[in-house]
């Protein structure tokens, strides 16, 4: 155990097993807590009387740039409509310093509702990592092999060779990584599926995928193929065992459950973005348990989600969509969701119990989780590696007011 960086008072924290503990607490630098006797030396001793201490939230899938792309942006739109004629559009006037600004406010939303990890995949993936490390945030960036925008030269390779070498700029010790992203199958072919496996394999470094969003997809690939898509990434052997993260994962058979299983890929859930796009189906979590699939959540892009980068609400939108759709009130329950959304954090947010939205404890405060997923809360400090990345509600490593100035002046500037 490392040195302690923060003392709470009175505080109510909840455990990596969910168990409640109540008392005093110390947060060490390599995200470990312990129990405090009151006489150590620490840099930040805090009153912890109305404070809830949880891990922190695990976005594993996102595309934090486009926060430029307001939340009603192209509101009533299905997915390929969405894509085709106003995402695609819109981001041939993308460039690197829009990518910053976009993923740095959507690192500011992060803090704000209490993540500190996320898994992306867009376009200028530097200027996301500068947009994380800027906040003081982990993430895997997964940048795509492909030249941005598509007509603006004849993509020579140079794209992904810069990829190549920020992979190899990946050290064990950094909280941001470079990772590979290969957008879908229907629009990369298999070349490109197998170059990108090709440079995650050679660095070592993770891999990301949207499968089988939608009926088309799945349609589309089977009269191309002959094979639903993860079978057919299969017949292809794309898969790298524990590094390739499936978004959605939605139209897919039972087989192809276990096929995923098989190979250890881990599916990122993305309940909001599935509902808002009319997906009309949603991965089926209790069949993925079945087949031993690792499962987390993710939000997926602020305009496609519809709602944000906040991970408490998409917990509840994962709860109340897998009960929907199995007829089952015990499909998922509050605190496997939040197990879910958390998982593997090493990072500690703290909630605050002055907010109506978290109350009433419960007579042995056992409510927190429930209130937490089901009702969202205000964060208030936010911890990694034992430093303050906000305090009180106040950024440490964002100045807001400027931040937000600049984001609307970019905006406009996108859109014209
Ligand atoms: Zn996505």
């Amino acid at each position: 155990m490392d040195e302690a960086s923060v003392r709470y008072t009175n505080a109510v924290l909840i455990d990596d097993e969910l168990r409640t503990h109540i008392g005093d607490f110390l947060l060490h630098t390599d995200g470990s807590w312990s129990e405090s006797k009151g006489d150590e030396d620490v840099i930040h001793n805090l009153d912890g009387s109305k404070r809830l201490i949880t891990r922190s939230f695990q976005n594993w899938h996102t595309h934090l740039p486009m926060q430029l792309n307001a939340r009603d942006f192209s509101d009533g739109l299905p997915l390929q409509e969405w894509l085709e004629k106003s995402i695609f559009p819109t981001e041939m006037n993308l460039t690197k310093e829009y990518a910053r600004i976009g993923a740095l406010a959507s690192a500011l939303e992060m803090i704000k509702t209490g993540s500190t990890f996320a898994c992306d995949m867009y376009h200028f993936p530097d200027a996301i990592v500068s947009a994380l490390d800027e906040a003081g945030l982990r993430g895997i960036v997964c940048g795509p092999q492909t030249q941005w925008p598509p007509n603006a030269e004849e993509d020579d390779g140079a794209v992904r060779r810069e990829l190549d070498s920020q992979l190899a700029s990946n050290r064990p010790e950094d909280k941001v990584h470079y990772g590979v992203a290969t957008h879908a199958v229907y629009t990369c072919d298999e070349d490109t599926l197998l170059a990108g496996k090709e440079l995650a394999e050679k660095h070592n470094s993770h891999m990301t995928i949207h499968v089988s969003e939608t009926r088309k997809e799945v349609a589309d690939c089977f009269k191309e193929t002959g094979m639903y898509p993860l079978e057919y990434l299969d017949s292809i052997d794309y898969f790298i065992p524990n590094r390739t993260i499936c978004a959605h994962g939605s139209w897919v058979k039972k087989s192809e459950m276990r096929t995923m299983a098989a190979r250890k890929a881990i599916l990122a859930h993305c309940p909001s973005s599935n509902m808002k796009l009319a997906c009309g189906g949603t991965a089926s979590l209790p069949a993925y348990k079945e087949a031993g699939v690792e499962v987390r959540l993710g939000t997926d892009g602020p305009a496609s989600s519809g709602s944000g980068l906040d991970m408490a609400h998409e917990a509840r939108m994962a709860c109340l969509v897998q009960r929907h759709d199995h007829w089952d009130a015990s499909a998922l329950l509050a605190k496997d969701a939040f197990a879910m959304a958390t998982s593997g954090s090493k990072d500690w947010a703290t909630w605050d119990l002055n907010d109506i939205r978290m109350n009433p404890v419960g007579k042995d405060n056992e409510r927190h989780i429930s209130n937490l997923i089901y009702n969202g809360g205000n964060c208030l400090d936010l911890w990694i590696d034992g430093n303050p990345i906000m305090q009180s509600g106040t950024v440490n490593t964002i100045n807001e007011k400027m931040l937000l100035e600049t984001f609307n002046l970019a905006v406009t500037d996108y859109y014209s």
